[in-house]
């Protein structure tokens, strides 16, 4: 709940308006129970106990890389769902990976997330809900947000934006939207949606190839909205908000990644003001693609960067821990499913 729903829920019971502000600190501050509000009465700790609850995240398994201390963590929701989040630590401060959704319909042919298909939405209280756990419970306070998780936030439009407000909110957590990244698949709907909130975010569009006859063959949600309809959106909501656009490109060896995919992903980004991120495709035991060899990507890039596209390498982070996206919520419901828990 946002502010003004908690003002309106706290006037409805009768309780003078200041307690809602306090309410809001509280849950923003990532609470696990009414009970540890200790400047709020226990009557009304009991009465907010029995017409409410707190979206909290329980911990199941938590992974830390003795690597570069990446830590991954997989939760259970209030319902039983699993979810996955990422922490990791960079030189100016600590970035959480989220998921928005448990599960994800787009069916992306490299991706261990969409395997079961969709399960249901996050609320915008269990998005925030990664947040807190994690800074709690590293005592740490976390600058920056990327929703590259689990799902496609621009398939759960109305709970990915209550959660940017949320997030942002400066009696809350106060995390500035220039340091949160959402990455789309390319729903076009949701990219023009969005460009009417005209945020300072980052938006991040998962593009992974440079024609549609390779796109689609990975990508299903490019058969409803191909690399032209995609490209379009992207440079209206690039005029409405000036901001920078990140294009994610997942090297997978032999499919996307010779020098001519380059010149045409180049000739295609022509006139969006841009960076594109390349990722060494991770292995899913489902499928059988492979990451091309490390002298590869970089050719990829120099080859990139010779056209006039400015391009990283994204350095791979908790790769002892299985931290990327889907990959850990899938091996714990194996295990799970092996072990006869449920
Ligand atoms: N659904 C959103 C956000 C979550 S996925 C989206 O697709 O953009 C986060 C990023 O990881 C996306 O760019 C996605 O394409 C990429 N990804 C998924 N599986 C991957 C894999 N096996 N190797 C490399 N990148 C992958
Ligand atoms: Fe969903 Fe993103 Fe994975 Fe595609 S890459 S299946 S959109 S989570």
């Amino acid at each position: 709940m946002n502010l003004e729903e908690i003002t309106d829920l706290i006037i409805d019971i009768g309780q003078p308006k200041f307690r809602a502000s306090q309410l809001f600190k509280w849950l923003q501050s990532g609470v696990q129970s009414f009970d540890e509000m200790s400047n709020i009465p226990l009557a009304l700790r009991n009465k907010l106990s029995e017409i409410g609850y707190i979206a909290t995240v329980k911990p199941i398994r938590k992974f830390v890389s003795q690597i570069d201390g990446t830590v991954k963590y997989v939760y259970e929701l209030y319902d039983g769902e699993l979810i996955e989040s990422v922490l990791m630590k960079y030189e100016h401060g600590y970035t959480v990976c989220i998921s928005t959704q448990v599960g994800c319909r787009m069916g992306c042919k490299f991706c261990a997330s969409g395997l079961y298909g969709l399960t249901r939405n996050l609320t915008a209280s269990e998005m925030l809900a990664q947040i807190t756990y994690a800074q709690r419970d590293n005592n740490i306070r976390i600058s920056n947000v990327v929703m590259m998780g689990m799902g496609e936030p621009l398939d759960n439009f109305e709970n990915s934006i209550k959660f940017l407000k949320l997030v942002s909110d400066d009696n809350g957590l106060n995390i500035g939207l220039r340091h949160i990244s959402l990455s789309t698949s390319g729903v076009v709907s949701g990219i023009n949606k969005l460009a009417d909130y005209n945020l300072p975010i980052t938006l991040s569009i998962s593009l992974h190839a440079p024609n549609d006859t390779i796109r689609s063959s990975t990508m299903p949600i490019n058969n409803k909205w191909n690399i032209d309809a995609l490209l379009k959106a992207c440079k209206e909501y690039q005029n409405i908000t000036t901001r920078r656009i990140s294009f994610e490109y997942a090297l997978i060896e032999g499919v996307n990644d010779s020098d001519n995919n380059a010149k045409e992903l180049a000739s295609r980004l022509k006139g969006i003001m841009c960076h594109v991120n390349l990722i060494p495709a991770n292995p899913v035991k489902e499928n059988s693609f492979k990451k091309p060899d490390r002298k590869s990507i970089i050719a990829f890039q120099k080859k990139l960067e010779s056209y006039g596209i400015t391009a990283t390498i994204r350095r791979t982070l908790g790769a002892d821990i299985n931290a990327s996206c889907g990959q850990l919520k899938k091996k714990t419901k194996e295990e799970i499913i092996d072990a006869n828990i449920h």
